[in-house]
């Protein structure tokens, strides 16, 4: 089997050859941390955020959609305490001049002791094989144990001293766990220092008259600036939620592993506000809500998982992600944050504006408390293409590279094939193409041999393959040809459309949730 890194590096080069992704500013040897979706990146973004904003707005009677500006008012940043609070501690190693995020050095640290756990479990469900039981090996075996307790013991500590911003004890942490510069080896480290991670830019055009601004580091703050707006004119009532998505912008100490950690990227959040004292619940059916959210698209249970916090926000008072097996580990893909009422509170403050809800139940106004779904689109990208890349070993002894993308977020849904490019056969697909094109995204493709162009469409992620041959001129059948399992079958052309749609539709998909 490949190793991670390889893994890694083959979705990179894939997203790029099939028009996923490109770097930014390629031409120019690009731009570090930026990223330019191409023609099929946009459309399986797009559908991923359509995925979300119908989960979310659509078949949620109690939240509605808005769209802020990208630049807000600076106070914005003052009240929501990321001028003051919005930092990450970063440590340069004085022999490679590189530089590091503190907590990302002690978290991979800890991430390595993890693997050693997922080393003692393959052992042992070998050995044991069918009577393998995993929760209950995890839970007695000495040496589980052991590297648990210190994995968890590392990462406490690592929260209390950021919490305390005690960052001579992050320094102290690395320096005692022997951690080493990936890069040359070295443990010659400089002091934890910290460091703000909003871009600022300026509006106006005099230098006199030109107000500092930044470029917003999340997308909230456009809906709690708005709640009221929003409560009035739609006539909410608690508990109700607000979502939105656009782009963000964080000037990230190290940004590696491609659209994981971007300088410019795109969130998909929900603000939900509600009542005083119901923050604990909602923020328990939330986790679940979300967690079911991503579990209906069937890119399997065994790669998702929560993270409780040790660490919180200067906003929250409960916070959980949900991690997704990259090719690289699991890494956070959404966050789920109880942020009490601290935001609407603070820009009650700044504003001199009140900011409250009259409960008609209880006869009083109050500042709602909010709870967060916040998720990014472009991570969730990343999980969803590299989950789907699969190389696989045939029958015949050749190998296909396959984009198995679950069917309601591929680009194109199916792609129609002329057998070959003569007897009428290229018009017929060409009128299936201009009928089914109003319906969902068709390719039509009548270069090379079928079975390269089989090929083509399975490693761009095309769920169906249809094929108009001779067959279609005696009895207007086509064959539709399943990406994933590689079958065919001989349907009707006039019920072509309805095995298709069945397939991708949305409803089908989100069923469930
Ligand atoms: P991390 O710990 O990875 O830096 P975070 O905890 O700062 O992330 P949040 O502020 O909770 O992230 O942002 C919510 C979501 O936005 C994250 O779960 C992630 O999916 C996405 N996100 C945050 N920063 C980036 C980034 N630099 N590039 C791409 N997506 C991001």
């Amino acid at each position: 089997m490949a190793n991670q890194e390889d893994i890694f590096k083959k979705v990179i080069s894939h997203a790029k050859e099939y028009g996923y992704i490109f770097q930014s500013s390629e031409i120019y040897d690009g731009l570090s941390a930026v990223y330019d979706y191409g023609q099929n990146g946009i459309e399986l973004k797009n559908n991923i955020r359509e995925y979300w904003w119908r989960a979310m707005v659509q078949l949620n009677d109690n939240i509605v959609g808005i769209d802020a500006a990208i630049f807000m008012h600076p106070t914005t940043w003052k009240a929501s305490g990321h001028v003051d609070a919005f930092n990450d501690p970063l440590i340069d190693n004085k022999d490679s001049k590189k530089r590091y995020r503190a907590d990302v050095l002690v978290e991979d640290h800890v991430a390595k002791i993890e693997a050693k756990i997922d080393k003692e479990v393959a052992k042992a469900a070998k050995r044991f094989g069918d009577a393998f039981n995993r929760q209950e090996f995890l839970s007695t075996n000495t040496r589980v144990l052991g590297y648990r307790q210190k994995a968890d013991g590392i990462l406490k500590r690592l929260g209390k001293s950021l919490e305390k911003e005690d960052l001579a004890d992050v320094k102290a942490l690395i320096e005692e766990l022997g951690i080493a510069c990936p890069l040359s080896g070295s443990k010659n480290w400089t002091d934890v220092k910290q460091f703000n991670l909003m871009f600022g830019t300026k509006l106006g055009s005099t230098a006199e008259s030109a107000m500092d601004l930044y470029l917003r580091p999340e997308t909230a703050q456009g809906i709690f600036v708005n709640f009221l707006n929003v409560q009035k004119t739609g006539r909410m009532k608690i508990p109700f939620g607000i979502a939105q998505t656009g782009k963000a912008f964080r000037n990230e100490i190290v940004a590696r592993q491609f659209i994981f950690r971007m300088r410019e990227f795109e969130q998909m959040e929900m603000q939900y506000f509600i009542k005083p004292g119901t923050q604990k619940e909602w923020y328990e059916a939330w986790k679940e809500k979300r967690m079911k959210w991503h579990l209906s698209l069937g890119m399997g249970e065994d790669n998702y998982r929560f993270h409780d916090h040790e660490k919180l926000a200067h906003y929250a008072d409960a916070a959980a992600d949900i991690e997704f097996k990259f090719p690289f580990g699991f890494k956070e893909l959404e966050g789920i944050h109880s942020r009490t009422d601290f935001d609407l509170a603070n820009h009650e403050k700044y504003s001199s504006k009140k900011l409250q809800y009259f409960d008609p139940e209880e006869n009083k106004s109050y500042v709602p408390y909010v709870l967060e779904t916040s998720i990014g689109l472009d991570r969730m990208f990343l999980a969803v293409f590299s989950n789907a890349l699969q190389e696989e070993q045939l029958a015949n002894n050749t190998t296909r590279t396959v984009l198995k993308l679950p069917a309601v977020l591929a680009p194109n849904k199916a792609a129609v094939l002329p057998l070959v490019k003569k007897d009428g056969l290229p018009k017929i697909a060409q009128k299936m193409v201009d009928d089914l094109k109003w319906h969902f995204n068709v390719a039509y493709d009548e270069k090379d041999a079928v079975g390269r162009r089989y090929r083509r469409q399975d490693a761009v992620g095309t769920p169906f393959c249809i094929t108009v041959d001779h067959q279609t001129l005696e009895d207007e059948t086509v064959t539709v040809r399943h990406r994933d399992s590689m079958q065919q079958e001989r349907v009707a052309i006039a019920e072509v459309k309805g095995v298709i749609e069945k397939a991708v539709a949305i409803k089908e998909w989100l069923k469930g949730v």
